[in-house]
């Protein structure tokens, strides 16, 4: 019964309230939407922030409101920013890592997005690498091509970071990894001839979401991804009505698979955290 860290994606970058009003977009909205996730089984939440207009915000005092929500409300919860960013100043992504959150997503190269380059030099990669080290942050690395494993590899290798990271292989953007079971294992293969210390975990987008959790659980993934930010849909005809309705077919997954939830504390030892929730 290997526990299995379930880590919910909130809101995402991408407007989206007027496809489905559920997205929470305040902080209010956020802090209430993640104490539904964690009471249905979630223990890490990845977060960014909006701005009124919903377009993409690095605003460290929101990114604090939601933080310090999250850790009064939900006990022991992991906290994760995003780097990442459509939309968002490259040279702000950075600018909340400083609230030192338990985790931050970090991008380790460039890919196709749908409609922009999702543009992630390494002067920039090592810039927030090293925020992250110097701040006591574990990173996730987003795996959105093969080469990125390599580009975290290289980032070991400098010394700005340790060799058991938390990687994530994104699937299912268009124009850049296809969701493809296949490939998740050639993916696997290389994080464990480059990474073999590394924990895991898979997100499909969009219709992707339930057949790639699927596949990560089956590979006895560390952990899995659902919210929001991946997929609005419980089907083509219905949409989600909420984070905690995804995390609940999450749990179903998980315990389908003959697995069980972490708990925080087990979700905190798996990702090679410290015990207690880490608020600046
Ligand atoms: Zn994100």
């Amino acid at each position: 019964m290997n526990p299995v860290v379930i880590a919910v994606a909130i809101t995402g970058s991408v407007p989206r309230k007027k496809d489905n009003p559920a997205v929470p977009v305040s902080p209010s909205e956020q802090i209430e939407s993640t104490h539904e996730a964690y009471e249905a089984g979630a223990s890490l939440v990845h977060i960014h922030v909006r701005n009124h207009d919903e377009s993409p915000s690095s605003s460290p005092e929101k990114f604090a409101e939601v933080q310090d929500g999250v850790v009064r409300h939900c006990p022991s919860m992991i906290v994760q920013f995003s780097t990442g960013g459509r939309g968002r100043d490259p040279g702000l992504r950075g600018s909340s890592l400083y609230l030192r959150p338990d985790m931050a997503s970090l991008s380790t190269g460039s890919v196709n997005f749908p409609s922009i380059v999702y543009e992630n030099h390494t002067t920039l990669v090592h810039d927030l690498a090293g925020r992250m080290q110097q701040h006591s942050i574990r990173p996730e690395i987003e795996i959105f091509d093969l080469s990125h494993l390599h580009g975290a590899r290289r980032l070991v290798d400098a010394g700005l970071m340790d060799d058991r990271p938390h990687v994530q292989f994104v699937m299912g953007v268009e124009n850049a990894l296809p969701a493809d079971e296949h490939l998740l294992d050639i993916l696997l293969e290389e994080l464990r001839r480059l990474l073999p210390k590394a924990t895991w975990t898979a997100a499909g987008i969009g219709c992707h979401q339930a057949s790639v959790m699927e596949w990560a659980l089956r590979r006895g993934a560390h952990a899995v991804r659902t919210g929001l930010e991946d997929n609005i849909r419980i089907t083509r005809e219905r949409l989600a009505r909420s984070n905690a309705e995804q995390v609940a077919m999450a749990v179903e997954a998980v315990l389908r698979h003959g697995r069980r939830l972490a708990s925080c504390p087990e979700a905190r030892a798996i990702l090679s955290l410290p015990p207690h929730a880490g608020a600046a």
